[in-house]
């Protein structure tokens, strides 16, 4: 059988630094990562021209910047925060402003990607929910996605765009935010219980 030659790479992306391509025959879209030590790794099908790679790593890289600044924050060993903790403004800001970067462009992307239609995006600072859809087909996003890795932002907005169509939680919404998230629902809420809003 033919197999696929894996190819890793480094590419110097303006505004992202440093990033690690590697390709693998059995990755299906692109993902970035961001390790612990704030390096950041691309993991692709193999045979993505180079061009497209750093498209996509220059769309995300608000969310890339935040993610590194966790990573830092993480690495310093600060206490982890608990519930009813004041937000530090200045991280408040910095959090409102990579969702205002961020997330009008991934929602308009992954709605025209599965067909879903919506009226207006709102980012807030919520602190008891990620996001909500009005039967209007208004959706709020909370800033503090932003603190969530990026395939659970996704998952996020997925199940708030889900909520245009299904406006409850019925057999039906669940089966088709099972379908755009390629089955893997479950397994997404269980990963997105592990983090707290506040
Ligand atoms: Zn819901």
């Amino acid at each position: 059988m033919f197999r696929l030659r894996r190819k890793n790479y480094k590419m110097d992306i303006d505004g992202v630094g440093e990033v690690t391509v590697k390709e693998f025959s059995t990755s299906k879209g692109m993902r970035i990562i961001v390790h612990r030590d704030t390096s950041v790794t691309v993991t692709l099908r193999p045979g993505i021209a180079k061009n497209k790679v750093e498209c996509f790593v220059r769309q995300h890289s608000a969310w890339i910047e935040n993610a590194k600044k966790r990573c830092a924050r993480r690495a310093e060993n600060s206490p982890v925060p608990t519930s009813k903790r004041t937000v530090d403004p200045s991280e408040l800001l910095r959090l409102r402003s990579s969702a205002k970067q961020y997330l009008p462009e991934r929602v308009r992307f992954i709605a025209e990607r599965f067909g879903f239609r919506y009226n207006t995006l709102k980012i807030n600072r919520a602190r008891t929910r990620w996001g909500s859809c009005t039967s209007r087909k208004n959706i709020n996003l909370s800033c503090f996605l932003m603190r969530l890795p990026m395939h659970l932002v996704d998952f996020v907005i997925l199940h708030e765009l889900c909520h245009t169509v299904e406006m409850n939680h019925g057999t039906q919404f669940h089966a088709l935010l099972n379908r755009v998230c390629g089955g893997h629902e479950k397994e997404l809420n269980r990963q997105l219980r592990a983090f707290r809003i506040d």
